[in-house]
């Protein structure tokens, strides 16, 4: 007899209670109908040719396990980076890496400090942790409050994410700005530099040169943006070796696909097909943020493949089904503004002939949004 069958109304399983706590990680509506998508930070141009020609030849090879811990492209990082393969722990997407940080230093009790608005991946991974998200407001120019944050440690805080450059705003802290930062924060805090989008920020510096003098310092990378590997997920965290090998503990076996690690170190290894991708965006994203500006659009200076249009009396889901009118799918953040994956130029021209119908125009005389006063608040938490 099946279940439906019985009738009988007994208990089903319930999942914990902190599931119910997870916020819902958003995707544009628009963005399976459209012509253009801009809405996921996604690269607009297909991988390195020597990666696609990686990933086929692995396919052959798909009935064989990969490596437990994916050593291929832990060594190619090693090599590339100048950085002993201990130092080096690699995952199906620097989100599952960011996982295992938090699965491996903050739990039930545990504050987790992050700037808001920041990426929204990350309430869900802190709730899922089991520990608790503390949320401090970006200044007004949209960047990262430092002093802030400094301020928002307790006792009880584990781990503070930094996210530069920022998404959704693609403000960038300059090293110096990131290690005053590392120096006052104590040793005992682990702070996790989130470096999604570092290959297309000009000014942020070699960060990997802080990890001798900052033991609590963890950075991680990714393949999905730059790379253009987002669907094949591998990203790599770098950090000191016991922290590492904590993580690694923390993974579950066979993470990393042997398709993506083929991929990754071709990728990795195509330096050329990097710079051309990376020139390709912030060229774009100049013309994008100019011809913004152009229309008395305050946009920060980004350091990511993205533009962040504040809500500055036009409310982001307009702008964004205008946007979607018009071809593109771009993501709004309610209440805040919306964010712009830099594309191809018919892209650009779509998305400023959205912000030029009248319904998307921006009201002349409203005032700016000046988003300081927020107090700091928390969120999800099980304790
Ligand atoms: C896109 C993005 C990531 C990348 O996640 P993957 O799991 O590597 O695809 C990580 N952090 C931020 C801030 C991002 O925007």
């Amino acid at each position: 007899m099946s279940h439906e069958q019985s009738g009988a109304r007994e208990a089903t399983p319930r999942p914990r209670n902190l599931v119910n706590l997870l916020p819902n990680y958003s995707r544009s509506p628009a963005a399976g109908k459209v012509r253009w998508v801009a809405s996921s930070n996604e690269s607009w141009m297909s991988p390195s040719p020597a990666a696609v020609a990686a990933m086929a030849a692995s396919v052959q090879r798909s009935n064989r396990y990969p490596s437990l811990a994916g050593d291929r492209l832990v060594a190619a990082l090693s090599d590339t980076l100048g950085l002993p393969g201990t130092q080096v722990a690699v995952g199906a997407g620097s989100l599952a890496l960011l996982g295992q940080v938090l699965a491996a230093f903050a739990g039930p009790g545990d504050e987790v400090l992050y700037a808001w608005r920041s990426y929204e991946a990350y309430p869900i991974l802190v709730t899922l942790a089991g520990a608790r998200g503390v949320q401090v407001p970006l200044d007004a120019a949209h960047r990262h409050d430092p002093e802030a944050m400094l301020r928002a440690i307790t006792e009880r805080t584990a781990v503070v994410l930094l996210c530069n450059p920022n998404n959704p705003t693609g403000t960038v802290l300059g090293i110096n700005e990131v290690e005053s930062f590392l120096a006052r924060v104590p040793g005992r805090v682990l702070v996790v530099l989130d470096e999604a989008y570092i290959e297309f920020s000009e000014s942020s510096g070699d960060t990997l040169m802080l990890l001798p003098k900052y033991p609590n310092l963890v950075i991680l990378r990714t393949f999905s943006k730059a790379h253009a590997l987002a669907g094949a997920r591998a990203g790599y965290l770098l950090g000191g070796e016991d922290i590492v090998r904590a993580i690694r503990k923390v993974a579950p076996p066979f993470g990393l696909s042997a398709v993506a690690e083929a991929g990754a170190v071709a990728a990795l290894a195509d330096t050329d097909y990097l710079l051309g991708t990376v020139a390709a965006v912030a060229g774009e994203r100049e013309f994008l943020h100019r011809k913004l500006e152009a229309r008395g659009i305050g946009v920060p200076c980004s350091g990511g493949n993205f533009l962040w249009i504040p809500e500055d009396g036009r409310l982001a889901t307009v702008i964004e089904r205008a946007c979607a009118a018009h071809g593109v799918s771009v993501r709004a953040f309610d209440g805040a503004g919306v964010r712009v994956t830099i594309g191809p130029r018919l892209a650009s021209l779509a998305i400023l002939a959205a912000l030029d119908e009248p319904a998307a125009a921006r009201p002349p005389q409203t005032p700016q949004t000046v988003l300081t006063t927020h107090p700091i608040h928390s969120t999800g938490g099980a304790s």
